[in-house]
This record gives C-alpha cells, structure tokens and sequence, in this order.
C-alpha cells in the first residue's frame, strides 16, 4: 500500500480547479471541509466468542444538488483521509455525471478475507445501525465498493428497514435484484470505462480493432472493463489482481481467466501466461491501460515510463497530481476516475429511481440511459478541458466544482 495520502491529493486537485475558476475563497472552503465526519465502534461477537471492535466511517462531504451518495468499503488500509478522498471525489463525480446527488463515502478497517461469512453479516449490520441516524432514501445513500457485494447491500437494507419499520430499498444501492437491485447495476462500472475508451480512441486516434490493453485488478470493475474491452474487439494482453499479473502478448482469454480466478482465487499461474508485476503491468507496452485496483498507482516514479496512449481510471485516485503532470507532458489521454467509473454510480441513480417509484426497467432500458450519459458526460469533461487549455482530469474539476458552486449559490447560506 501507498504512503501518499489520497486526501491531499484530492485537496490539490480541488486547488487546481479553484484557481483556474477564480473561486471565492469562501466556497472554496465550504468544498475543502466536509460536512459531516462520524466515527463507529463497531463490536461484533466473532465465531470463537470473543468480541473483536473494529472502527468504521462515514464522510459526508457535500450535498449542495442532492442527498449524500457513495460506497462502503472494506479493507484493512482504511483510514479516515482515504474515506474522505473518495467522498469528495463522489461529490464531483455526480455532478460530472450530471445526477441529483452529493458526495459520501464509508469504510471499515477490516480485512473480510481472514472473517467468516458470519462474522461479516454481523458487522456489517452492527455498522449500518451505527450510522442509520444520518443515512436514508433522501439524506444519504451508501453503495459497494472494494470487498463489498450486493450481498453486504441487502444485509443493510434489511437492518435499516427493521430499525425504521418500514421497507426501504432506497436507503442503499448495489442491491441483488429480488430486494430492488437493477438490472445492468454489476456490469455498470465495467460498462462506463469502456464507453469512455471508445470515445476516448476517437479523440487519441487509437483504432480500437486489436488495440493492446492491460488492466490492474480483476474485481468488479477490472473484470467487466475486460469483458466489454474483448467485445469491443481489442486485445486484453494483461490483468492483474491483488498476488500479482499475468501477461499474453496474443491476448488472454477473459472468459477463460474469469474462470480460473473463481477456482484459484487468483489470476497468477493462468496457462499459457507470463507472469509479471503489478508495477510492470502499469510500464507495458500497450495502447490502453485500465487501472482497476486501488489509489497511487501511478505516481511521479513510474509516469515517465507509462507507454499507453490512452489511461482510463476505473479505479478512483490511481494517479497522484505529479504523475497528471508528467502524462500531460507526455500527451498522453488520461480518462479521469470522476468521470471514467461514473457508470456506476449513474445506474445506482436508476436503481434508486426504481425504488422510490416502485418500478422495474428492463436491461436495455438501463444500459442505453447510461451509454447516453457517459457519452454527454465525456464530451462535456472533454469540451472543458479544450476550453480551459487543460487535461482531462482538471477539466472535469473545473466542470465539477462549477456545478457544484452553481448550485451552493442558488441555494444561499443558511441563516
Ligand atoms: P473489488 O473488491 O471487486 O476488486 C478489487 C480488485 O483489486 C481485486 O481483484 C483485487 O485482487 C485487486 N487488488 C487488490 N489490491 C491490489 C493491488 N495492490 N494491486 C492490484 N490489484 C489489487 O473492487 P472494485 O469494486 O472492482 O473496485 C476497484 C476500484 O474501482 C476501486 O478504486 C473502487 O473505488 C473503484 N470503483 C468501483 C466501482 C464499482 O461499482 N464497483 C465504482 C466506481 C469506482
């Protein structure tokens, strides 16, 4: 793991847009400060009856278009900066995505990977009673993130509706379908990244047609970004996981090592493959790279040996602020986190306007609402930073935290 502290990145990168916006120093502080910061204690009996507490939160950040929205992750890394980094950078990304929502986030220090499926249920519903008092369908609305499923959703749909005594899918999305998940909700990140690459190929020139492409992390969004990059007829060379990476320079089968990771627990020792790095996957040579794992992948150090044209972020804050600098010197199209994974969160908006009317869209129905958006959402980033004279990622800040500005000005201050 990273020492770089994701939330001082997230700081800078909201200095960038302020400066380039002429922001009032006022605002600006009212989107530099969260708006609200708690702290859980989370007991929770464990299989061989000892209480083991662990620590959870839930930032806040701001909800000046809308309720509070992001996901909850579960990792032992967890720490408060991070949780914070990933609420702000929610709140620019629903507005990059143009939905009615702020920005939230939780986590909890944990590693499930070493816990019973026991032991995680009651901590994960011990956690959601902690913070049932400031979630809810129209104040805050948690999601999935890093070893968190739809499974860990409904267990917290379920507890706050108990506590609330009343039913109450809307209070969470990321849900499995029969408790009011939508359809195209799993696929939606993987889905969001490879629009934004195939609008991003036109802008860069990248024939898509047997385009090299290699991606870090083979989870939720590494996984569907595979799928749906071998559809758009492209050549998925490498993928990696948490043990390491394995390469194929005539390409992996994605099918195949969807497979073998289900059986092995990891992509390592796939037939026919080479075995490499995480931190060689990211230098490959290769057109397209997919960073899917975690924050301060790409960092000062390695930048000036990225040899893809185009990167596009599935994961949220994979590259620090120097390492923009360097890509942008090295012209080089750098799809940011806010607005390359926004596919997920924009199909939690469905599914949350699903629950609220009660209704059910079919498959079709959701996927083209959010080709639609993403493509609006790319050339709007796309337009700004063009206009701006700026890279993408500070094109989207300045999109961002305008909108977000626009809308703390049309509602005032409060007395
Ligand atoms: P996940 O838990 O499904 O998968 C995480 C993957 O990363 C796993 O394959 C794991 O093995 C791998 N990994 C862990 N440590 C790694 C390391 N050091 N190097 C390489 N790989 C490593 O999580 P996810 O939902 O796919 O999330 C991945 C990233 O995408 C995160 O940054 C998350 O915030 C972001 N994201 C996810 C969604 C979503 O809808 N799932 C939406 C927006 C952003």
């Amino acid at each position: 793991m990273s020492t770089i502290n994701p939330y001082e990145n997230a700081l800078k990168q909201l200095q960038d847009a302020a400066k380039l916006l002429k922001l009032d120093t006022g605002v600006y502080d009212f989107l530099r400060i969260p708006k609200r910061i708690l702290t859980v204690s989370i007991p929770v009996k464990m299989d061989n009856g000892r209480i083991k507490v662990f620590v959870g939160y839930r930032v806040q950040h701001n909800d000046a278009r809308g309720p509070f929205k992001g996901g909850t992750r579960y990792h032992p890394a967890v720490t408060l900066d991070e949780v914070k980094a990933l609420a702000t950078w929610m709140t620019w990304k629903c507005a990059i995505a143009d939905i009615p929502y702020g920005g939230g986030k939780g986590g909890i220090i944990c590693d499930p990977h070493k816990m019973s499926v026991g032991e995680i249920e009651r901590m994960t519903r011990r956690y959601a009673y902690a913070i049932s008092d400031i979630i809810g369908p129209y104040v805050d609305i948690p999601a999935p993130d890093v070893y968190t499923t739809p499974r860990e959703m409904a267990w917290i749909m379920d507890t706050y509706s108990a506590l609330k005594g009343q039913i109450s899918p809307g209070v969470i999305t990321g849900k499995p379908i029969p408790v009011g998940g939508s359809e195209g909700r799993g696929e939606a990140t993987g889905k969001g990244v490879a629009f934004c690459i195939r609008e991003g190929a036109k802008k860069s020139r990248i024939k898509l047609k047997n385009a090299d492409v290699a991606i870090q992390g083979f989870g939720n969004a590494g996984t569907f970004a595979a799928q749906f990059m071998e559809e758009m007829g492209t050549n998925v060379i490498s993928i990696s996981d948490s043990k390491g990476g394995v390469l194929d320079k005539k390409g992996l089968d994605v099918e195949k090592l969807i497979k073998y990771k289900a059986k092995n627990r990891k992509v390592g020792g796939f037939p026919n493959s080479k075995q490499i790095s995480n931190e060689e996957l990211l230098e490959l040579d290769c057109d397209i790279l997919i960073p899917a794992a975690y924050e301060n992948q790409i960092t000062k150090k390695n930048a000036p040996n990225i040899k893809a044209k185009l990167i596009a972020e599935a994961a949220n804050g994979p590259t620090t602020p120097e390492a923009d600098e360097i890509l942008f010197r090295k012209d080089k199209l750098v799809v940011p986190d806010i607005l390359a994974n926004s596919g997920g969160v924009t199909v939690s908006y469905y599914e949350w306007l699903q629950n609220l009317s009660r209704d059910y869209w079919d498959h079709n129905t959701v996927i083209n609402r959010l080709e639609k958006n993403m493509v609006r959402a790319f050339n709007d980033v796309y337009k700004t930073a063009m206009e701006y004279k700026v890279d993408m990622r500070k094109g989207s800040m300045v999109l961002a935290v305008s909108r977000v500005t626009q809308a703390i000005n049309n509602r005032g201050i409060w007395p």
